[in-house]
């Protein structure tokens, strides 16, 4: 059974490797990237964090019941109005939140997929089109994924539809948000800590398969236009991605369905970065991290990722990624110690 799956993965490979569309494609997203070998060697750095002892209990993610839309609305409010109790300095995120309410759907059946989304154009007549859906799924990141999608609505970006100078803007605000506002509601919803803790736990495993995702992009890429062999991508990430095939796989699939237009899709992993600093900072010192927060929200579309970096005191991109690989492991254990502590707790009351 191995030897056949193995066989028809081979095949598969072959077949791309005779893909001329897909190898045109492959060096356009080379040489229109001037920082692709940076970008392949961070990547490589997260894959290759140790996630092999991490598990996640599915159960505390899905909660089986929905929020009502209301609730979620409601938190979205009272989510914003903390950060402006916390920094009153600064853009009024409440209020422009609330502002931004009306543009609100929840309603999934009338969606293509159930991915929330926030988005704003220019109409061909000159008015605009604005429109936030936030899908509620039942899921512990409910609250915090309205939040999310909200925040992108308190952009210039969104109010005035001017488009981002730096596209590696789009994701920083909002991944803080995430982050912040699930420490908000983990003590909103003193019931649900666990399950907010077991969904930090999970972000940080799907930030590290990510991460895999974009280096296996990468070196399809690199394998396309001839820049390293098959031998070699095999003896250096064999042990990444033929352990466990379903990366690989996923991969292979959206070739051959000609949909790489995401491919190299690395927009998540420094704001994730990013996020993880300033929710450190969050819990030491709340009002610097909201006041750097909203500085970053009114400014994000005329600032790039350096000019960010320098106004919330961080020195570069590689600093940043060398924070998150450096202390991945003490964050995640904190998260699974937090976890244990409540645990003990529930199960001593339970008694
Ligand atoms: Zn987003």
């Amino acid at each position: 059974m191995d030897k056949i799956n193995k066989l028809s993965l081979i095949e598969r490979i072959n077949r791309m490797m005779s893909d001329e569309q897909f190898r045109e494609h492959c060096y356009n997203c080379k040489n229109n990237n001037p920082n692709f070998e940076y970008e392949i060697e961070i990547a490589e750095k997260i894959a290759r964090l140790d996630i092999e002892d991490l598990t996640v209990d599915e159960s505390l993610i899905h909660l089986g019941a929905s929020f009502p839309e209301d609730v979620v609305d409601s938190q979205i409010l009272t989510f914003y109005k903390e950060l402006d109790n916390i920094c009153p300095d600064g853009i009024r995120l409440e209020a422009t939140a609330k502002e931004n309410m009306q543009y609100i759907s929840h309603d999934a059946t009338k969606e293509k997929s159930p991915r929330s989304y926030c988005c704003s154009a220019v109409n061909k007549d000159g008015t605009g089109f604005r429109k936030i859906f936030i899908n509620i799924e039942g899921r512990i990141g409910d609250f915090s994924n309205a939040c999310h999608e909200v925040c992108h609505s308190l952009s210039e970006s969104f109010i005035a539809m001017k488009p981002m100078k730096d596209k590696n803007m789009q994701e920083v605000a909002t991944v803080i948000v995430d982050v912040f506002s699930a420490e908000f509601f983990k003590k909103e919803f003193p019931n649900l800590q666990i399950n907010f803790i077991e969904n930090a736990i999970s972000t940080q495993i799907q930030n590290v398969m990510k991460a895999r995702e974009v280096l296996l992009d990468g070196l399809i890429i690199k394998l396309m236009v001839g820049e390293i062999t098959l031998e070699e991508v095999q003896k250096k990430y064999g042990d990444l991605y033929l352990k466990n095939t379903s990366i690989l796989n996923r991969c292979l699939n959206n070739i051959e369905n000609k949909q790489f237009s995401n491919m190299f899709e690395k927009k998540y992993l420094l704001p994730q970065a990013i996020a993880q600093i300033m929710l450190d900072r969050f819990k030491t010192d709340p009002a610097v991290a909201v006041k750097q927060l909203k500085t970053i929200i009114e400014n994000d579309t005329e600032w790039d990722v350096f000019d960010t970096l320098k106004n919330i005191g961080l020195a570069g991109v590689t600093e940043v990624f060398d924070d998150y690989i450096n202390n991945f492991e003490v964050r995640t254990q904190k998260l699974l110690i937090e976890k244990e502590e409540l645990q003990k707790t529930n199960d001593a009351n339970e008694l």
